[in-house]
């Protein structure tokens, strides 16, 4: 009796595997409406001992976790276990020109003009994104492959990683900027424990001789080209930093609420950025400062819960309002700051003692005198004495 032929075992194709998943996940990549894509091998940082020297330096400011978790920042491995390839992936946020903010208003950085929490939109993509880069292969003995999207929460360093996967180049600003896009994207990762076919790095530096975002910092947060200092950036300040914003920078602010777009607005490079779909009327352009400083603990989570200003917090927005209009020094702006003096939180009466006293008028001095006897915090008491103008040695940028 002969014997049944051995089925042939079909041979494994590395490379024609490699090529599937490459292929699926930029395809799926671009079906979600990322407008970049790029791979580059996932290798030991080249910068990682520039961050190591930033956050030594202190420009991490309060951001701990930089410090915390430093030593994973080394390697994409320690984000996905084996990791061998990186995809970085940018989507577009609002390109349009911004506009001024009208009386009583404050200012929002345009990556949260959409409303919507960037966080759950991008990372919604991107599990579609991995599933579909999962079903493409698998490793040569069949197991399947590792897939991880991450989106600014994870260690890694991905300015670098887009710059390595040759989506553009990291400019003065340090953000990444791509010819004909501009700047105005997130960035976004896909981890793969599969060596893919990896895109040429970004090589070229397209500053020149060009300083204008250094120059139009309102806080002059770069100390060097390429370097921030978070502890002086209005985007830091006004949506991560918690308690008293230090005196010094308050006026800098300007009319910025919530972050701050002015060294990517400057850039020539987003003179004419390419457009894509954005909301009819995005609907966080501007904010009434009013109708924030009113807000309870509840409101604040019903207007915000899941909108980006979520992240600064009702202490961070009412703060900041008051702040603003401190800076707006417009009179309607008086009661609701003398209203403010009552609130709960002694970082927020703080905020409005300043701003009562930057209006400079007899009433405001009146509000702020009729307050004192009855506030017992030791900051908001001498910003209440710095205000009304009689603030002993021990001022109120010496509490901060
Ligand atoms: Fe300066 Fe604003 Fe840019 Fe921060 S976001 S570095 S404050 S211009
Ligand atoms: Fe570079 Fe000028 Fe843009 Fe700054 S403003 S990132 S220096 S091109």
């Amino acid at each position: 009796m002969t014997e049944p032929p051995t089925p042939a075992k079909r041979r494994y194709d590395v490379a024609a595997s490699r090529d599937d998943v490459a292929t699926t996940l930029r395809q799926a990549a671009d079906q979600e409406g990322f407008v970049l894509c790029g791979i580059t091998d996932a290798v030991d940082s080249p910068g990682f001992n520039r961050l190591a020297r930033w956050v030594e330096l202190g420009y991490a400011a309060g951001m701990g976790y930089f410090a915390s978790r430093l030593d994973a920042y080394r390697h994409p491995d320690r984000v996905l276990q084996g990791a061998r390839s990186v995809a970085a992936l940018a989507y577009p946020y609002a390109a349009h020109a911004a506009p001024p903010a009208g009386p009583g208003e404050g200012r929002i950085a345009r990556y949260a003009w959409s409303g919507d929490d960037y966080h759950d939109v991008i990372r919604a993509k991107l599990h579609r994104v991995c599933d579909a880069t999962r079903a493409a292969g698998t490793h040569p003995d069949g197991d399947p492959i590792g897939v991880r999207g991450v989106v600014d929460t994870a260690p890694l360093m991905e300015r670098e990683i887009a710059e390595l996967a040759g989506l553009g180049w990291r400019g003065k600003n340090t953000l990444l900027i791509r010819p004909g896009l501009g700047s105005y994207f997130f960035l976004a990762c896909v981890l793969v424990d599969l060596p893919l076919p990896a895109d040429p790095p970004f090589e070229t530096f397209h500053c020149g001789t060009c300083t204008a975002c250094l120059d139009a910092c309102p806080t002059d947060a770069f100390p060097q080209p390429g370097v921030l200092d978070a502890s002086r950036c209005i985007s830091y300040l006004t949506i991560e930093h918690r308690g008293p914003i230090p005196t010094e920078l308050r006026e800098p602010i300007g009319d910025w609420v919530f972050g701050c777009d002015v060294c990517q607005d400057v850039c020539p490079w987003n003179r004419k950025p390419a457009r894509h779909a954005e909301h009819a009327e995005p609907p966080l352009e501007t904010v009434d400062l009013h109708e924030i400083l009113m807000l309870t603990e509840d409101g604040f989570r019903k207007r915000f819960r899941k909108t980006p200003l979520w992240r600064a917090r009702r202490q961070g927005m009412l703060r900041n309002a008051a702040i603003v209009l401190g800076n707006r020094r417009e009179p309607a702006a008086e009661t609701p700051l003398a209203e403010t003096l009552e609130d709960d939180d002694p970082v927020v009466r703080a905020a409005a003692a300043w701003a009562l006293g930057r209006l400079d008028t007899d009433s405001a001095r009146e509000s702020l005198r009729r307050r004192a006897p009855r506030e017992s915090d030791p900051t908001v008491i001498a910003e209440i004495e710095h205000a009304l103008g009689d603030a002993p040695a021990s001022s109120a940028e010496n509490l901060l």
